[in-house]
């Protein structure tokens, strides 16, 4: 069972989780564990030293997202932080073997830069921002890294070059998107079987259940909005529309589905990749 947690207050260093979640963190040790404990951010140089040479840290988690607009009612940081906190659930489940690298927060959203508030980098940029940080973790010895997405527009750059850098750097690295984890049948959760959308069903839902604080439905109303919205592509504006109605087809408890599936299935990739 998910519990409602904040994520990104883990940067800020107000707890990850709270009472609450131990059930669900008590799986991947028989006890609780201290969630900072999988946040290299978090943690000290002591204790990320201790744990990669006393030989128990055996791979790391980088997240990719993005800071771009997430329609009228989501916060814009919403794919880093629901990456991150399926990379931290999942390293908690295979605690102490994997650790979470700090998330890069910004990906490659050149589409939505029509919408106000969207950051992106160039293609290049990015790619550069994921390699050093894979570098720099296989400089401290770490020889397993799973990239693991949760932003849309990051999935091809990085599905063709995580393998280059695997080979330039002679270690094991892999590549998912956390919907990787859906089947067809687990998309069938959704309403609308759209799975992940934008914005829509799947993503609310998703907050509802992670950080509902991340969620603005006040003031909100497209309808009287979406004639001001100057969005280029007529396709874009009609598939945003759709994703705004889906929206609405979002609960609490879909999302706790969606995130304990997405969960168990990226620590599944992590037990194969320490095995
Ligand atoms: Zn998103």
């Amino acid at each position: 069972m998910m519990t409602r947690r904040t994520l990104l207050s883990g940067v800020s260093a107000a707890p990850l989780a709270g009472a609450g979640t131990i059930g669900s963190i008590a799986r991947a040790g028989g006890g609780y564990i201290d969630p900072r404990k999988v946040l290299l951010w978090e943690s000290t140089r002591k204790e990320f030293r201790e744990a990669l040479e006393g030989g128990s840290l055996k791979a790391v988690v980088v997240p990719t997202g993005s800071t771009e607009q997430h329609n009228e009612h989501l916060a814009m940081i919403h794919d880093t932080a629901s990456v991150t906190l399926v990379a931290q659930q999942a390293a908690l489940r295979v605690w102490p073997a994997a650790m979470v690298a700090t998330p890069v927060a910004v990906g490659i959203s050149p589409h939505w830069m029509d919408r106000k508030g969207t950051l992106s980098l160039k293609k290049e940029t990015f790619l550069a921002v994921v390699f050093d940080i894979c570098e720099s973790l296989k400089t401290h010895g770490v020889s397993r890294i799973l990239v693991l997405n949760g932003h849309g527009g990051n999935v091809s750059p990085l599905r063709e070059a995580v393998p280059e850098f695997a080979s330039k750097l002679g270690i094991r690295i892999l590549f998912h998107s956390y919907w990787d984890a859906y089947t067809a049948a687990d998309r069938k959760n959704m309403t609308s079987g759209v799975v992940p959308g934008h914005s829509a069903e799947f993503e609310t839902s998703f907050a509802m259940a992670a950080f509902p604080e991340r969620i603005h439905w006040e003031g909100v109303d497209y309808e009287k909005i979406k004639g001001q919205l100057q969005i280029r592509d007529p396709k874009s504006a009609r598939d945003e529309e759709q994703f705004a109605k889906d929206a609405h087809l979002a609960s609490t408890a879909k999302g706790e589905t969606m995130i304990a599936i997405a969960v168990e299935w990226t620590a599944a990739r992590l037990r194969e990749m320490i095995a």
